[in-house]
C-alpha cells in the first residue's frame, strides 16, 4: 500500500458521522454540548446553547430565527475524541422541521435517538426514525433525564418495539430513578457508575463481580440492589442478546440510560458509541459501490442553504465526502453540468463559525460556495463517470395556495419559486383545472421562510392560503381522470408534469385507492 492510501485508510477508520434524532425538549442541545465538551471544543459549546437564546444567537442568519429563537437549518459540528474524528449533523429540534432535516439524515452513517425517559417515543422521533430505518443505518438510543421520575425501562423497551418496530438491547441499566437515582450498571463491562453528590457532579466508576455483587447493595441500598437483580435476571433470560450484525443492520438498537444535563452516562455512551458505530460507509452510484478508500475524491450535495451570511446573497452547498481526499483548490467534475470546477472556498461548520477547510476526508461534510450551480443530489467527482444514487424525496404534508400581491412582479415571482424549488425548500404543484400554484412542505416553518425569502431576495410579496390537504400521492395509471378527484381531494401536476393527487384525509385516500385498483399511488415522485 502506498503512503497516500495508507493515510486515507487511517483517516476513514477514525471517522464517525452521525445525526441526533429526537423530539424537541428531549435534550438534544444539552447532549450535543456535552459531547463537544468531551472533545475539548469548549469554544463551541456556548454557541450551541446560544442558538436557543433568541436575541444573541450566532446562527440567526435570518430574522425568523431571531424572532423564534430556533435554528431553521441544520449545521455540522466536528470534534476529536481519543483518536476519533466525529461529525455531528445537527437537525433542527423545533416542531417545524423540514425536508432538509430528512435529507441531512442521508449524509449520516448512523443515528443517535434521544428519548425523554418520562415521555418515551414522541411524534418527531417517529418520523426521523422512519427515515433512518428506511436506509437501514444503525441506531443507538440514549434514554435521557434519568434524574427525573420516568417510565419503567421495560415499558420503554416495549414502546420502542411496538411503535418503532425495533428491538433493543440495554447496554446499561438504571439503579433507581429520579430522586432515588444512584447510578447505572454497565452490563458489558460489569461495573457500576455512581451518580453522587447534591450537585450531581461526582461520578465514580466501580468494578464489580456481576450485578449480584453485594458491593452494589452497600452503595445503593438493598432495596435498589434487589430491584436491579430482578430486572437484570429478567433481561438475561428474556431480553435480546447483543448482536453486532443486527445492530449494524438497524434491527437492534443498543440502549444507554443517562442524564445529559448532569453529564451522567454521557462519556460512557460516547466511548461505546465510537467503538460500535460504523465508520464512513460506501455509497451507491452508477459506477457501483463507491468505497471511502477509493483514491479518487467524490461526494454529493445533500443540502443547499441560502443567506447564512446576510451581508451576501450567496448560497452554501453542503457536500458529504464519499471517497478520497479533498484538498482545497482541487478541480473536480460537476457531473450533471458536465463541467470542471475548482473548489476554492470550502468551509466547515462548527455551530455556524465558518472555518476554511484545507483538506477533508470521507465522512466529513464541507460547505461549498454556490453561485447557483448546484442542485440537491449533484455528484462531484475526480472520476467523471460517478453519479450517486438520487436522494429520496419526501412527501409534503402541509399545503398552501400561493399568489402574488402585485401582478407586475410575476417574473420575479416565478424566478423565486424556481430557485427555491431547486434548493429543495418547497415542492410546487399546479392545479389542473384552475392553474393555481400550490406549495407543499413538511413543516409549517418552511412557509414562513418562503414568504420571508421571496420578499427579501426577490422583492415579491406573496399571499399564502392554507389548503386542507394532508397527503400527496403520485398516481401512475394509463389515463388519469380529474373528475375522479373532486371530493376531499384534487388532481395536480408536479414540476415535471407528473400527476399527483392531494388528499384531505386518510379516508379519502383509502377510498380512491379502492376505487382505482389499477392505479399505483406512490409516496414520492416516480
Ligand atoms: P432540545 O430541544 O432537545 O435541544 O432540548 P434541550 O437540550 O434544550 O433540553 C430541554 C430541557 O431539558 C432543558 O431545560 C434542559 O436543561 C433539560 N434537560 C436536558 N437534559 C436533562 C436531564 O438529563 N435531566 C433533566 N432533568 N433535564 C434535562
Amino acid at each position: 500500500m502506498n503512503n497516500a492510501l495508507n493515510v486515507l485508510q487511517q483517516e476513514v477508520d477514525k471517522r464517525r458521522t452521525f445525526a441526533i434524532i429526537s423530539h424537541p425538549d428531549a435534550g438534544k442541545t444539552t447532549l450535543t454540548e456535552k459531547l463537544l465538551l468531551f472533545g475539548g471544543a469548549i469554544r463551541l459549546a456556548g454557541s450551541v446553547k446560544a442558538r436557543k437564546a433568541s436575541k444573541h444567537a450566532t446562527s440567526d442568519w435570518m430574522e425568523i430565527e431571531k424572532q423564534r429563537g430556533i435554528s431553521v437549518t441544520s449545521s455540522v459540528m466536528q470534534f476529536d475524541y481519543k483518536g476519533h474524528r466525529i461529525n455531528i449533523l445537527d437537525t433542527p429540534g423545533h416542531q417545524d422541521f423540514s425536508e432538509d432535516t430528512y435529507r441531512t439524515l442521508t449524509a449520516a452513517d448512523s443515528a443517535v435517538m434521544l428519548i425523554d425517559v418520562a415521555k418515551g417515543v414522541e411524534p418527531q422521533t417517529i418520523k426521523l426514525f422512519q427515515v433512518c430505518a428506511k436506509r437501514g443505518i444503525p441506531i443507538f438510543t440514549f434514554i435521557n433525564k434519568l434524574d427525573r421520575e420516568g417510565r419503567n425501562p421495560f415499558e420503554l423497551m416495549e414502546e420502542l418495539e411496538n411503535v418503532l418496530g425495533i428491538r433493543s438491547v440495554p447496554m446499561n441499566w438504571p439503579i433507581g430513578m429520579g430522586r432515588e437515582l444512584s447510578g447505572v450498571y454497565d452490563r458489558m463491562k460489569n461495573q457500576v457508575e455512581l451518580f453522587q453528590g447534591d450537585d450531581h457532579s461526582t461520578i465514580q466508576v466501580r468494578k464489580v463481580d456481576g450485578y449480584e455483587d453485594k458491593v452494589i447493595g452497600e452503595i445503593a441500598g438493598e432495596y435498589l440492589h434487589d430491584q436491579l437483580c430482578q430486572d437484570l435476571e429478567l433481561l438475561d433470560v428474556a431480553g435480546d442478546p447483543f448482536d453486532y450484525d443486527k445492530v449494524m443492520r438497524g434491527e437492534l438498537t443498543p440502549v444507554f440510560f443517562g442524564s445529559a444535563v448532569n453529564n451522567f452516562g454521557v462519556q460512557t455512551f460516547l466511548e461505546n458509541f465510537l467503538e460500535l458505530a460504523p465508520k464512513p460507509e460506501p455509497r451507491r452510484s452508477t459506477a457501483g459501490l463507491v468505497e471511502p478508500t477509493d483514491e479518487k475524491f467524490s461526494g454529493y450535495i445533500f443540502k443547499i442553504q441560502a443567506n447564512m451570511n446576510p451581508a451576501h446573497r450567496d448560497r452554501i452547498a453542503f457536500l458529504r465526502i464519499v471517497s478520497g481526499k479533498f484538498e482545497r483548490g482541487m478541480t473536480v467534475k460537476h457531473v450533471r453540468a458536465g463541467k470542471d470546477i475548482k473548489l476554492a472556498q470550502p468551509q466547515q461548520f462548527l455551530a455556524q463559525d465558518r472555518d476554511i477547510v484545507n483538506e477533508a476526508y470521507p465522512g466529513d461534510i464541507i460547505g461549498l460556495f454556490d453561485p447557483g450551480i448546484f442542485r440537491i443530489g449533484d455528484s462531484l467527482s475526480e472520476k467523471s463517470e460517478i453519479v450517486f444514487d438520487e436522494l429520496p424525496t419526501f412527501s409534503p404534508e402541509i399545503f398552501a395556495k400561493v399568489s402574488i400581491k402585485n401582478a407586475l412582479k410575476s417574473k420575479q415571482f416565478q424566478k423565486g419559486i424556481d430557485q427555491l424549488t431547486e434548493e429543495g425548500m418547497i415542492q410546487v404543484f399546479r392545479t389542473v383545472s384552475f392553474d393555481d400554484i400550490l406549495l407543499g412542505v413538511v413543516g409549517q416553518l418552511q412557509f414562513e421562510v418562503f414568504e420571508y425569502r421571496m420578499k427579501g431576495e426577490y422583492g415579491v410579496d406573496v399571499q399564502l392560503q392554507r389548503m386542507p390537504y394532508q397527503f400527496a400521492r403520485w398516481i401512475v395509471m394509463d389515463k388519469v381522470d380529474p373528475s375522479k378527484f373532486r371530493i376531499n381531494s384534487v388532481l395536480v401536476k408536479d414540476k415535471k408534469d407528473n400527476d399527483v393527487v392531494l388528499f384531505e384525509n386518510e379516508y379519502a385516500m383509502r377510498t380512491a385507492m379502492e376505487k382505482l385498483p389499477e392505479a399505483k399511488f406512490l409516496e414520492t415522485a416516480p
